[in-house]
């Protein structure tokens, strides 16, 4: 018991993962850009994803959880989905604006090389979904075109939000496949942005790379610095990102009415206790026969 309480304590201490946004070059570029070390290896340890899964979906975790920042309101929450012919075969995350981020991939023991993160996830679609209080929530679907991430997600910028943008997202990890250090970052040009400044940091972006500055001990707001060196940049705010998991048994219940009367049930015929894992975290929530038919009928009550 002291030994984990230890080990607790000494993850709380290293939690340096946030996010920063800000604009640069006189307004004409904002960016999105994070340290997501923890997140992603929180993620790691979670799912027991193999090294070229903690690749794809900490990549997909860090675009995510910078995605969910770009988000307006406190209560707008952010979904991509990526559905693929690899062996991954799918994965999924949800962001808030907070800086929360969770997610779960379909086979998270892929043995590739940690690189192949293309071959992994192969051919597929790529579906964003913006829960932003309204009855429907946006959704806007793009084909992988290099199944690599980062470029998936500049894609998907450019065709379905019509912002020219550049996302980078990486991932590094240690001999013994722990998380060295993740990260990436969004930048954006907007509207009035001179073609001078964009055919500059063409060039600068096609040699940067993120997550090697990170593993060198850059902070994240020097990295973005040296990017938009000779340009002025202000960071607006910063705020913390981590993998968390918000579910609890009222959540779950409202998973399980959502199955339908039919298969509920079915569920209760067993007349066995029902387990219900969350995807995005592994707890288990356990349903009595009883607690099922009180389902049922709050169910059929709504
Ligand atoms: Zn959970």
């Amino acid at each position: 018991i002291i030994q984990l309480w230890q080990t607790h304590i000494i993850w709380r201490i290293d939690m340096s993962d946030y996010i920063i946004r800000g604009m640069a070059a006189n307004n004409q570029v904002r960016f999105f850009a994070c340290n997501s070390t923890d997140t992603v290896e929180k993620a790691r340890i979670t799912h027991n994803t193999s090294p070229v899964v903690t690749n794809a979906l900490g990549r997909l975790l860090t675009g995510g959880v910078l995605m969910g920042a770009m988000c307006k309101n406190d209560t707008d929450t952010l979904t991509i989905r990526v559905q693929c012919q690899g062996p991954i075969q799918g994965m999924l995350i949800t962001a808030d604006s907070k800086g929360n981020v969770k997610g779960y991939v379909s086979e998270a023991q892929v043995m590739l090389p940690a690189k192949d993160v293309a071959k992994a996830i192969d051919l597929g679609v790529m579906s964003v979904i913006k829960d932003i209080g309204l009855k429907e929530p946006y959704v806007g679907q793009t084909h992988l075109v290099s199944s690599e991430i980062a470029m998936d997600l500049t894609y998907y910028f450019v065709t379905s939000e019509q912002i020219p943008s550049s996302v980078a997202l990486g991932v590094l990890q240690n001999a013994d496949t722990t998380v060295s250090v993740a990260g990436g970052f969004v930048v954006q040009l907007m509207p009035f942005a001179e073609e001078q400044l964009i055919s500059d940091l063409e060039k600068r972006l096609e040699q940067f790379s993120f997550t090697e500055l990170l593993e060198k001990g850059y902070s994240v707001e020097q990295i973005i610095e040296q990017l938009f060196d000779g340009y002025d940049t202000v960071i607006t705010d910063t705020l913390p990102c981590n993998y968390c998991c918000d579910c609890s048994k009222d959540r779950v219940e409202k998973a399980v009415i959502s199955m339908g009367r039919k298969e509920i049930a079915d569920m209760i015929e067993e007349n066995q206790p029902v387990e219900v894992v969350c995807d995005f975290c592994h707890t288990k929530y356990t349903f009595s026969p009883e607690e099922l038919l009180k389902l049922l009928q709050q169910g059929v009550a709504k």
